[in-house]
């Protein structure tokens, strides 16, 4: 089996209609980085930040700085697509931090780091500074409206002002980009283009919880959670749409995308780039290979 695996990561990422598709991963630092190249990823295309912070303090801009190179490093020359820190209550093992993020419709992902600026400015410079090392995307996460996107692209700029005033090495043209976890971010999309957004990332468990109000994480509403249901395309389709207009990549992420049977549904709405979990690369590969498009 582990030969088959082998020989599948290193086929070309084509469907059986030959049209090409990217294939990332879902990880959590520079170990399942490197378990994911092996799978045939060729980059990541959600880095979940918060987990650097397990130990239980925080972690300084020296310290993140180092995390991130870590991760461009295991990379090898691949994109590492950071999200900003959300510590939500549905992120397994990040309670430790979670200060303001108790509740899953309050203050989580780039709403609590727009409260705590100090945090959320550390952790920019730390990845402006990486940048300079390699292929470095960064998102935020839980997007709601502009006025988020603005606010923490004021902040960002700042970044670079305070980086150029420490005569920092730094890459001023990393790409920001929004996460598309919430139904009203979807439906105003091509508005963060015209803002200046970069790229798009689609995170299929939190839109999908958070389109059909279903927690994700109470297995007694399951029949509720379905993230490839008739409201989630249409949602999928404004945001693939908005890309392509916009002329700017889309990645769809999320567990859901671990599993076939999803995947080649987003395959059809127009998605050509697919962040997966390392255990479930070679599968979905598999089957995108032995996809048409219809
Ligand atoms: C998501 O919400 O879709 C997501 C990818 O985040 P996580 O896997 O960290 O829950």
């Amino acid at each position: 089996e582990s030969a088959e695996a082998a020989r599948i990561s290193v086929l070309p990422n084509r469907t059986k209609d030959d049209v090409p598709f990217e294939l990332l991963a879902n990880c959590y630092g520079q170990e399942d980085i490197e378990s994911a190249l092996q799978a045939g990823a060729s980059g990541v295309g959600l880095l979940r930040s918060g987990y650097m912070m397990l130990p239980g303090r925080p972690v300084d801009e020296q310290e993140q700085f180092v995390f991130y190179q870590s991760c461009i490093a295991a990379a090898k020359g691949g994109v590492v697509t950071v999200r900003t820190f959300d510590f939500g209550v549905d992120r397994a093992m990040a309670d430790i931090h979670r200060g303001l993020e108790s509740s899953k419709l309050g203050l989580r992902g780039i709403r609590s780091s727009l409260r705590q600026t100090h945090q959320f400015e550390t952790q920019i410079c730390a990845l402006l500074r990486a940048a300079a090392h390699g292929p470095l995307r960064v998102m935020f996460p839980m997007v709601t409206n502009l006025e988020d996107w603005d606010e923490a692209m004021r902040l960002v700029a700042h970044c670079r002002q305070l980086l150029r005033e420490r005569g920092e090495e730094f890459d001023p043209n990393t790409p920001f980009g929004v996460m598309f976890g919430v139904p009203s971010a979807c439906l105003t999309a091509e508005e963060f283009v015209e803002h200046g957004c970069n790229f798009f990332v689609i995170e299929t468990n939190d839109l999908t919880q958070y389109t059909h109000a279903v927690d994700r994480d109470i297995s007694i509403a399951e029949r509720y959670y379905r993230p490839a249901s008739h409201a989630m395309k249409k949602l999928i389709r404004m945001v693939v749409e908005a890309a392509r207009e916009g002329g700017i990549p889309v990645t769809i992420c999320g567990s859901a995308v671990g599993n076939p049977a999803n995947t080649l549904q987003y395959l059809q709405l127009g998605l050509r780039s697919f962040s997966v979990s390392p255990q479930n690369l070679i599968e979905v590969k598999k089957a995108l290979m032995n996809a048409k498009i219809k």
